[in-house]
């Protein structure tokens, strides 16, 4: 038996006292972050030159501002550790080279704290929730069961910028999960325009197009932003709609990142891709944010835990792999300029750029697997 975790994410509907307590909740979670990241950029900023010297620096804890900054009481101080767990987190993504330095927080974006199941002190029944240092259960969506045997583990409450809330509640359960014998391999190559293309039938995996149309209103919202007045009442106006545009637009991205993820998942048994570094390939090609924005961070992490939960497997080849310059037939090398879209091999081998790319990578797995 193995532990495995699951998410559940639900609409929250608070009451004005509820929603105040809250709002405090998450100043407070935001005020601590905010102080623990100032301190850390500090210490950052002096010992950055001397990485020896910077492993060896102690960070702060939220003690050190409990005792200056006393937590209002009816704030949930869980959710003050979480903060802590979180930032140092983040900033071992950043010092890993996954993710920039961690940002402060502000109250304009996406509002958030977590809490943890402690004695029995969160409990979802009935369509409501009961929530640590919250009187009455706040009123939730539920449109999904948690199965009985489901332990909840912890919970993040969260405010959108167009006000919605939402919890996210993580579960752990056990499961007896048999490695599946490893039959049918599928090699995908991450392409720019779309998700990617696969080996099998060199077919490119896209966006739906109601998605594509959603993103080009999305960037016609924020240019008009962009032309109002700051502060504006237009210009509050035009905000709220990019926010709700920008929601919706990440809700549809993440769905249908979920439907290929699972599609994957149940007719391969491995399943092989690139081992991106997403940050320095969008600094290196100039791509800006079009790299980030494309979803393929939050697929493959989709497409491993939903392998995983299958006994299957998903396997990462080095990203040095030279899997765009080789021959998929005879292993010949060659350069391949990005503007290059078919391959022409000398053994007479011609093929779509990224199909070529995805077979390789397929192979590349395959002699991994052999391996292990
Ligand atoms: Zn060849």
């Amino acid at each position: 038996m193995t532990k495995q975790n699951k998410a559940f994410k639900f609409r929250l509907y608070p009451n004005k006292e509820q929603e105040e307590l809250l709002a405090k909740t998450f100043g407070c979670v935001r005020f601590i972050y905010n102080k623990m990241l100032a301190e850390r950029k500090e210490i950052y900023e002096k010992f950055k030159d001397d990485k020896e010297a910077l492993k060896e620096q102690k960070f702060p804890t939220p003690a050190k501002y409990k005792n200056e900054f006393p937590f209002p009481k009816e704030v949930d101080s869980l959710a003050l550790a979480n903060a802590q767990i979180h930032l140092q987190n983040a900033y071992e993504n950043f010092f890993e080279g996954r993710a920039e330095f961690p940002k402060f927080k502000t109250k304009k974006k996406k509002q958030s704290y977590t809490t943890n199941m402690v004695n029995d002190n969160i409990k979802l029944e009935n369509g409501y929730i009961k929530l640590p240092k919250i009187k009455k259960p706040i009123r939730v969506k539920q449109h999904r069961e948690i199965p009985a045997d489901y332990k909840i583990k912890s919970c993040t409450i969260s405010k959108t910028k167009t006000g919605k809330y939402y919890i996210s509640i993580l579960t752990e359960y056990e499961k007896n999960i048999s490695t599946v014998k490893i039959q049918k391999v599928v090699g995908l190559d991450f392409v720019m325009d779309g998700l990617y293309v696969d080996s099998e039938r060199g077919e490119k995996a896209n966006y739906p197009r109601y998605y594509r149309q959603a993103l080009d209103k999305l960037a016609k919202a924020q240019r008009i932003l962009s032309r109002r007045k700051k502060g504006s009442t237009r210009w509050e106006k035009q905000r709220l709609k990019v926010a709700k545009l920008y929601e919706k637009t990440a809700n549809q991205r993440r769905n249908f990142l979920h439907h290929k993820s699972k599609e994957l998942a149940a007719n391969y048994d491995a399943v092989i891709v690139e081992d991106l570094d997403m940050k320095s390939m969008s600094q290196a090609l100039n791509f800006g944010k079009s790299v980030h924005d494309n979803g393929w961070g939050m697929f493959t992490t989709f497409l491993e835990y939903k392998l995983k939960e299958q006994g299957k497997q998903l396997v990462k080849i080095s990203k040095w792999f030279p899997s765009t310059k080789k021959c998929s037939r005879c292993g010949n090398e060659k350069e391949m300029p990005l503007s290059e879209r078919v391959y022409k091999c000398i053994c007479g081998l011609v093929l779509d750029r990224d199909y070529n790319s995805a077979i390789n990578i397929k192979k590349e797995g395959l002699c991994l697997l052999a391996l292990a």
